[in-house]
């Protein structure tokens, strides 16, 4: 996004400015007087990038409604963390709320965290994830036959950005409606809890157990939970 439409370039610089002294700015409240210019940089950033990315989501690419509310603008380096960058309109993508909060402050440098840099990186070898503007996601990232989202490589930018995005959970919803509508939840809640607590041996064996049993009778399910049980149990 080379220039905004709806503030002036001194308003832009004021704004970075006022986001390099006060995080806060990124949230203010109506009597805040930046607050009708933060609000229209935000509605700008989203309308261009939700076109930009043709209405999906930059790290797991699921579809958002044309909703303000069903997606957040998204800072690719954390707005706390890198209050530099918070309003650097190259350091926007749109982003659905699954892998916004999961991301939240994480790391996405591949040089580690440097609160202090000068420049945005621009090489896409700087960040371990995928990179809206810098990298093609379908070099990365694919979706399979059942709409989840693999990592193409078992290890690498792909593979992080699963990680880091709590991709996972977004590809759970997709397994857990082939469950019976009764143990649609538990079953959703048991695929995260084994993905993100990363539970011993015995445990994730347990909760294995506990998963068939919510499949059983559901042949859809049992194919899920026997996907989910190769890639968790070499
Ligand atoms: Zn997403």
């Amino acid at each position: 996004m080379a220039k905004l439409k709806t503030l002036s370039t001194d308003e832009h610089y004021h704004l970075r400015e006022s986001g390099l002294a006060d995080e806060t700015v990124w949230g203010p409240k109506k009597e805040h007087p930046l607050y009708k210019l933060v609000t229209n940089f935000k509605s700008e950033v989203k309308t261009y990038y939700y076109w930009g990315q043709e209405c999906r989501c930059c790290y797991c690419s699921s579809e958002l409604p044309k909703h303000g509310r069903s997606f957040d603008a998204e800072h690719i380096l954390d707005k706390s963390t890198y209050r530099q960058f918070m309003f650097d309109l190259n350091n926007f993508g749109v982003a659905c709320p699954v892998c916004n909060t999961h991301k939240s402050k994480k790391n996405v440098l591949t040089s580690g965290y440097n609160a202090g840099l000068a420049a945005l990186p621009t090489d896409p070898g700087d960040y371990l994830i995928v990179h809206p503007h810098l990298d093609e996601w379908s070099h990365y990232l694919m979706v399979d036959g059942d709409g989840l989202i693999k990592s193409i490589k078992p290890d690498g930018k792909g593979k992080d950005t699963i990680d880091i995005c709590g991709i996972e959970a977004v590809n759970f919803t997709k397994l857990a409606v082939k469950f019976s509508l009764e143990h649609r939840e538990d079953a959703y809640k048991l695929m995260c809890h084994l993905v993100t607590k990363k539970p011993s041996k015995k445990k994730t064996a347990e909760l294995f157990l506990l998963l068939d049993r919510l499949a059983e009778n559901t042949p859809q399910a049992q194919a899920a939970v026997r996907g989910l049980r190769d890639l968790l149990t070499p």
